[in-house]
């Protein structure tokens, strides 16, 4: 069964340890996800951006391949179903929908209309037992084909939207989506600590996972950091494994082609991933 986020990432801060956010394209991807987690008895959040639900054909789809593979694969652990920076009618969609868990990135409105979109949605969440994601600061690299270096928030308005009864809060501290620049002056951890005490309790978001070094990772963790999402660097390993595959001309061997043989370097190249970041986030054993 589907839980929302909030238990799992009260603990995660409590416990002074994060968990990931991966987010899904596919019945392998998800697949993958799931069995790692429940292999090393991890808490897991699954993310759906809208994009990708759309590919999934819609999220009534999504929901019904998760919960069932949840139910088909024995998975105990605690999951959480996602979207990933929603619109307001996207949350909307996917609360019908029976996600659990949802954010809504209402951080290019001004702030007045940030706060009154929210305040709806924290209503809706609070009634239905989901938890609800926000975000302050725009999170820089490519969003919506916009491509910026990383803001960071302003912790007087990460108050505000933190008041308004949100579950999460995501605050931009210079971290970016995607491949991060080799002038990346790297996370402002100023930036984090001030937004930490403007929070209180807060567990804190941290998008843009792919290539933090570790050791900012821990810092982040150990300033409050609950969440952390992880999205290119599955792409990579996937991508990565599959093209291996091909290259070394093994779809041309025997019965190479069947898809199932095609797409399992990628599948494993997946969860080698999730394995690694579970380590790095202190998440393994804490289901
Ligand atoms: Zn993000």
């Amino acid at each position: 069964m589907l839980v929302s986020a909030k238990d799992m990432l009260n603990k995660a801060r409590d416990g002074h340890y994060a968990v990931g956010q991966f987010n899904i394209n596919n019945l392998e991807w998800t697949k993958a996800i799931l069995q790692t987690a429940q292999e090393l008895s991890s808490p897991v959040i699954l993310g759906v951006s809208e994009g990708a639900g759309k590919y999934m054909c819609g999220y009534t789809t999504v929901v019904g391949m998760v919960n069932g593979m949840i139910k088909e694969l024995n998975i105990t652990v605690p999951v959480a179903l996602h979207l990933d920076h929603g619109t307001y009618e996207g949350a909307k969609a996917c609360i019908n929908a029976g996600f659990s868990s949802v954010m809504f990135d209402g951080s290019h409105y001004p702030i007045e209309e940030n706060i009154k979109k929210t305040t709806e949605l924290v209503n809706a969440c609070n009634i239905l037992g989901l938890s609800l994601e926000a975000e302050v600061g725009a999170i820089g690299g490519e969003e919506d084909g916009v491509i910026g270096a990383g803001e960071c928030a302003d912790p007087a308005e990460c108050k505000m939207i933190a008041d308004l009864g949100v579950t999460m809060l995501a605050a931009g501290i210079g971290n970016i989506h995607g491949k991060y620049p080799a002038n990346w002056p790297g996370l402002s951890f100023e930036t984090l600590a001030a937004v930490k005490e403007a929070v209180g309790d807060m567990p804190l978001v941290l998008h843009g996972g792919t290539g933090i070094p570790a050791d900012m990772i821990k810092k982040a963790i150990s300033l409050g950091v609950a969440k952390i999402n992880v999205n290119t660097e599955c792409q990579l390993a996937f991508t990565a494994a599959t093209r291996k595959y091909i290259e070394e001309g093994k779809d041309l061997q025997g019965k190479g082609f069947d898809p199932r043989k095609v797409l399992a370097p990628g599948f494993e190249a997946i969860k080698a991933t999730v394995k690694e970041k579970m380590e790095l986030f202190g998440s393994v054993g804490k289901a």
